[in-house]
């Protein structure tokens, strides 16, 4: 990709923004004056699409979480770079904003149906697994299977069975339990599975609020407005 830009479209009814390749089309009603801000991080997660979705694109459709997750994920990165909240931080407060009964734990991320195949959990969970497997296998192995993923099937597709291979291959685990927990299990994943190792204790406490406002503003926009 040499050049990249936007389309700003305003047809009545379309409300969502889609990751056309180089050129993601946004619905006008995104840049409305003094919300261009609010927009931002929509326009952000399209661009991740670029290389999560377009360059690399699905397997199947259950696979739609290596789109969505990894371009959900780029989303909490930029958070950090604003100095919002830190990728864990915001992976905390999300798991303790949603309680264990609701129907947002029962979605099989990595299957999750054609029903499904767009619901917050696709996004978040997906979000949430990144950020999980970052701490599990820790920066080094994470960033380097990030870019191996990218590198081996560049204008090709992958799935999430190839996805977890390569994740096991440079990071020398066995993965089976931590891709069952984020992806498969239709529970939530227990407090454990959410803790960096390096703190080992809770820091849900001491997440600023705006983080989990955060948290809540991308459960309803993103699953609303972005594909
Ligand atoms: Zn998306």
């Amino acid at each position: 990709m040499e050049t990249a830009g936007a389309i700003v479209d305003d047809h009545p009814g379309y409300e969502f923004a889609m990751e056309m390749q180089t050129r993601p089309v946004y619905p006008s009603s995104y840049f409305v004056w003094g919300q261009r801000s609010w927009a931002l991080p929509l326009v952000l997660h399209e661009l991740a699409h670029m290389w999560f979705g377009d360059m690399v694109s699905v397997d199947l459709w259950r696979d739609i979480w290596l789109n969505e997750g990894f371009a959900s994920y780029a989303q909490w990165l930029w958070a950090e770079y604003q100095g919002e909240a830190t990728p864990q931080q915001i992976l905390e407060a999300t798991w303790d904003a949603i309680p264990a009964d609701d129907p947002f734990w029962q979605i099989v991320v990595a299957d999750p149906g054609a029903a499904d195949m767009f619901s917050g959990a696709v996004y978040t969970r997906g979000a949430m697994t990144v950020q999980a497997l970052r701490v599990e296998v820790g920066d080094a192995a994470f960033w380097q299977i990030v870019s191996a993923w990218l590198d081996r099937n560049a204008w090709s597709t992958g799935s999430t069975a190839e996805f977890m291979a390569l994740a096991e291959e440079i990071s020398g685990r066995q993965l089976d339990a931590f891709f069952q927990t984020w992806l498969f299990a239709t529970e939530k994943p227990p407090a454990e599975a959410v803790l960096a190792e390096a703190s080992g204790s809770r820091v849900v406490a001491a997440v600023p609020a705006r983080a989990v406002r955060w948290a809540h503003r991308w459960l309803r926009s993103v699953e609303a407005r972005t594909r």
